[in-house]
């Protein structure tokens, strides 16, 4: 079944909202195991949507639309729908009188509620009007011929209620396949060098398909299938993640089931998870991170077991009096450096007898470079249950990013 989405409304080809209602469907869609081959943005104008409607229809079962519905003139969507269908807009007595109770509650007063509420009333008589329980606009089934357009409102609270609600039985009743995705996590491997090393697999697939993500210095591919069972998905997916894992399954950190707009990392969780049943006790102690570390493992419940305390010890004062850095090893090596970081490792594991410390010392910018010592440069210090060891890393970006960047490497370091 192909189903195809149009948005309407002028303010989304302003930019001035983000048109998050396709994405939405768009996704409910895909998991139904349904295609969506063109998502259409329109702007408040009936003519253009009758067009729109006419492109989506020559491959669509179904159109969507969401937006439009309101009281105002510039709230088209059911005309441009009934002017394709060539049907009539009439007042439904019934919902007239709903809307009417509904604007009253908020103006007080029947008698003031605005004339122009009765087009939010308006349906053709072959239409299969959807109640809004979140707002005053019902939605609303056109059908002819085989074609259905279903208009939904555009505040995104009441669209998906309304989709939940009404349109996915509809949709559930009408499909025939499922669509199933696995999701499996990378750090450590550029997007490029993956796909390299995925290249042969990523051209061969048909079903289960890879896709591959960038995001924030990590990368994500998901794998997804479409079949008649459920079981039969989760054959194919199984089967291909396998052969993901052979080729690559040294830079996977989390093979998981959890959707792709969720897809913050899960580095922090996997990391807490993983010390907390591991028993081990950490300390960490930050300087160009700024506690970014630490606050990244707090926010998993239950880490009070394994991390014992966090320390931003930003000045050589305090590598010095906190830690028990050396004052030479500053002055000689400075405070970015090798020997810093893992004196600063080692200070931290000693101070309450942990088995992990962690350290970092590096150059955020925009100052402080040197020819030596450029930007991105960060330094770590790991002390593991008696060996000691640093790593040095030269990340890219702002300020901001090389923070990010080099507490994901952190936390990364740990979990290895
Ligand atoms: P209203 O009765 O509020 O006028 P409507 O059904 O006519 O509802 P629109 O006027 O198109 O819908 O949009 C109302 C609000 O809903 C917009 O200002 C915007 O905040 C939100 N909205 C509309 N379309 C989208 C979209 N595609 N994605 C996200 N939000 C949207
Ligand atoms: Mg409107």
């Amino acid at each position: 079944m192909n189903i195809e989405i149009i948005s309407v409304g002028t303010e989304l080809l302003l930019g001035d909202i983000l048109n998050s209602n396709a994405q939405f469907l768009s996704r409910e869609i895909a998991n139904l195991g349904m295609n969506v081959y063109t998502q259409m943005t329109v702007g408040d104008n009936i003519d253009r949507l009758v067009d729109c409607f006419e492109f989506a229809f020559r491959r669509a079962d179904i159109v969507i639309t969401t937006g439009g519905l309101g009281p105002t003139t510039d709230d088209i969507t059911k005309e441009g729908a009934a002017k394709y269908f060539n049907q009539e807009l009439r007042l439904n007595e019934h919902y007239w009188k709903i809307i009417l109770e509904k604007c009253a509650k908020f103006s007080g007063d029947i008698s003031k509620v605005p004339a122009n509420n009765i087009r939010q009333a308006m349906f053709p008589e072959e239409s299969t009007i959807i109640p809004n329980n979140n707002g005053t606009a019902p939605g609303a089934i056109f059908a002819k011929d085989g074609k259905k357009i279903i208009v939904l409102p555009g505040p995104p609270r009441e669209m998906k209620a309304m989709f939940r609600e009404n349109v996915l039985p509809l949709l559930i009743s009408e499909s025939k396949e499922i669509i199933k995705s696995k999701y499996i996590r990378f750090f450590g491997i550029g997007e490029s060098s993956l796909e390299l090393k995925l290249i042969d697999l990523l051209n061969s697939q048909t079903n289960p398909t890879m896709a591959l993500y960038a995001k924030e210095g990590e990368v994500l591919i998901r794998v997804t299938a479409k079949c008649k069972t459920s079981e039969e998905c989760d054959l194919l997916i199984d089967g291909l993640v396998s052969k993901v894992e052979e080729i690559c399954g040294e830079y996977i950190y989390l093979i998981g089931d959890e959707s792709i707009s969720d897809s913050q990392s899960e580095l922090d969780t996997v990391v807490a998870r993983m010390l907390v049943e591991s028993g081990l006790k950490i300390s960490i102690a930050e300087s160009c991170t700024g506690g970014l570390i630490a606050s990244s493992l707090i926010s998993y419940p239950g880490i009070s077991s394994s991390l014992m305390e966090g320390c931003v010890t930003y000045s050589n004062e305090a590598k010095i009096h906190r830690l028990g850095v050396n004052k030479d090893t500053l002055d000689k090596f400075g405070a970015v450096s090798r020997e810093t970081a893992m004196e600063m490792a080692i200070g931290i594991a000693k101070s309450l007898g942990v088995d992990i410390g962690i350290s970092t010392t590096g150059i955020a910018g925009p100052n402080g470079e040197s020819e030596e010592k450029p930007i991105g440069l960060v330094y770590f210090g790991v002390y593991n249950r008696g060996e000691v060891y640093s790593i040095k890393r030269i990340f890219t970006g702002d300020r901001n990013m090389v923070r990010n960047r080099a507490t994901k490497f952190a936390l990364n370091e740990i979990r290895l």
